[in-house]
């Protein structure tokens, strides 16, 4: 199956971390692709230190919850204690978001496939656009190039590598 992933992160030396959960990517899974590497002002809470993002795109045999599973794994490795609460957002080193995965459309408790804010979201369109613009999310129907075209979110994010 091919994943696509978000990385996310504001907290220590965000991209080493993002390298080292890598790393730790390629025991079960083959990274096939990557973006730039974006900085975007926090969303929906207030904070200092400016988010980092990346686009990772994997290959991978394990089935979606098996998958969440890992990566929320490699979160805890890498420091990530706190859990957002009541859709409010913390800084954390690093946050790890299933954005798609083949075409599949999943609704559980647990998971939902495609993320479920990514179209809501510039700081993951933009650097979806790089290489996935043509990329047709499998319930709204749009690309992602259609979907940054058509958000609302005005939050700042540039590309920084
Ligand atoms: P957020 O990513 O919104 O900041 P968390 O990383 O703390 O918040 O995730 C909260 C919960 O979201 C996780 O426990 C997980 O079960 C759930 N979740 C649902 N869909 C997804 C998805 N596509 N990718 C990652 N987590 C997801
Ligand atoms: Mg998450």
């Amino acid at each position: 199956m091919r994943y696509i992933l978000l990385f996310g992160g504001n907290k220590g030396n965000v991209v080493e971390t993002f390298a080292e959960a890598e790393r730790q990517l390629a025991d079960f899974a083959r990274i096939t692709r990557k973006s730039s590497l974006y900085r975007s002002e926090a969303w929906g809470f207030e904070s200092d230190d400016l988010f980092y993002n990346q686009v990772v795109e994997i290959e991978s045999d394990a089935e979606p919850l098996a998958m969440l599973e890992a990566l929320q794994q490699i979160e805890r490795s890498l420091g990530r204690t706190s859990k957002s609460v009541g859709g409010h957002y913390t800084s954390r080193t690093i946050d790890i978001d299933i954005l798609f995965c083949d075409s599949k459309i999943i609704e559980s408790e647990r998971l939902t496939i495609p993320h479920p804010m990514l179209h809501k979201r510039r700081f993951t369109l933009l650097p979806l656009c790089e290489y996935w613009s043509e990329y047709v999310h499998p319930k709204l129907q749009k690309t992602v190039l259609q979907l940054l075209c058509e958000c609302d979110d005005k939050g700042f994010v540039e590309k920084c590598s």
